[in-house]
């Protein structure tokens, strides 16, 4: 994929297309009747944004939800929030021609959460972006309102209402990627809570001992089971650094460091999953983000979680998301206002 793009192809993936083939010049169209009965009716253009750590992607989705076009640009965040906040006016004006004047909606899917007290960004991996206005400065520069969310919850409603999570009342959504997140969704609606924090389960301390995490606490679920904590706990324990796909590779290879790592990994997981599950109960778990990718999660992983969850048996289905890396920027289509 290069820096600007549109793409559909996505949607041959989906259960129940008997569709081939894919690309921008053949549409799909079994994602629309999903999308439609879905949501509530709105006669608008929808723009999302998902604002990620090294890339910026936006989306437009017609008022009957097909997608008209996909962009993608650079965040290169060491340039600071102001550059950032170009970034994303300059991908919003460049999609807006793609409504051809018709009304929009607009949402943002972000690490973090809007302060409900402060209205100032919180909780954000793109630290520069921590304690800035984002919500009202957009809203100047663009001259429009704008809903901005918290890109897990963004992740976890885009499955609950066209991905793995499609019929279910509680969706909880995971991402295990460079950090390790978490979306709630009831009856297709993202639960934020007070705080806006519901969902965050990669901060919940499992070891009081563990490693330093960037939140200030020691042994976040984050510093264990997410892709950059596992390359972390590999380096830490062995001295070198490896790359996940290939701590994967050797651990299916049966090498005992990447194999003893994994072990750690998968007792982590569970205990973190069966936490979870203990307080929520949902009715599936999601998984996305590049760990998702990881078979033996939905084996070793699930073992695990039996392991430490309070029942007898774990009906819970733990499943792989349906959406791949479009469930980001499609969920913040979804939330905007
Ligand atoms: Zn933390």
């Amino acid at each position: 994929m290069g820096e600007n793009f549109t793409s559909g192809g996505f949607r041959h993936r989906l259960p129940g297309c008997g569709r081939s083939g894919g690309g921008s010049a053949v549409l799909c169209d079994c994602l629309f009747p999903r999308l439609t009965a879905s949501l509530r009716p709105v006669n608008k253009y929808r723009i999302g944004i998902d604002l990620g750590g090294t890339k910026i992607e936006g989306v437009v989705l017609d008022p009957t939800g097909h997608e008209v076009i996909r962009r993608r640009i650079a965040t290169e965040r060491e340039r600071g929030y102001q550059h950032i906040l170009k970034c994303l006016k300059s991908l919003h004006d460049g999609l807006l021609p793609a409504a051809k004047g018709a009304p929009t909606t607009f949402g943002i899917g972000t690490p973090g959460a809007i302060s409900r007290r402060t209205g100032l960004l919180k909780n954000s991996n793109t630290v520069c972006m921590n304690g800035q206005p984002v919500k009202a400065d957009l809203e100047k520069l663009l001259g429009r309102p704008i809903e901005i969310q918290n890109d897990a919850n963004c992740f976890a409603l885009a499955e609950a209402l066209l991905g793995a999570g499609r019929g279910k009342n509680l969706v909880f959504g995971v991402i295990m990627g460079t950090g390790c997140g978490g979306g709630v969704v009831y009856k297709g609606e993202v639960f934020t809570g007070p705080q806006a924090i519901a969902g965050e389960w990669g901060h919940m301390s499992i070891d009081p001992q563990g490693p330093v995490c960037y939140c200030g606490q020691k042994g976040c679920v984050e510093t264990f089971i997410s892709g950059g904590g596992l390359e972390n706990r590999y380096a830490a324990k062995f001295g070198a650094r490896r790359p996940l796909k290939e701590i994967e590779a050797e651990y299916f290879a049966g090498e005992p460091r990447a194999v003893e790592l994994m072990r750690e990994f998968f007792d982590h997981f569970g205990r973190s999953l069966a936490n979870l599950i203990d307080v929520l109960d949902p009715d599936v778990v999601v998984l996305g983000g590049g760990v998702s990718n990881f078979r033996a999660l939905y084996t070793e992983g699930v073992a695990g979680v039996k392991k430490y969850v309070f029942t007898d048996v774990l009906e819970t289905p733990i499943v792989k998301n349906q959406l791949g890396d479009s469930a980001g920027v499609l969920g913040a289509a979804l939330v905007g206002i």
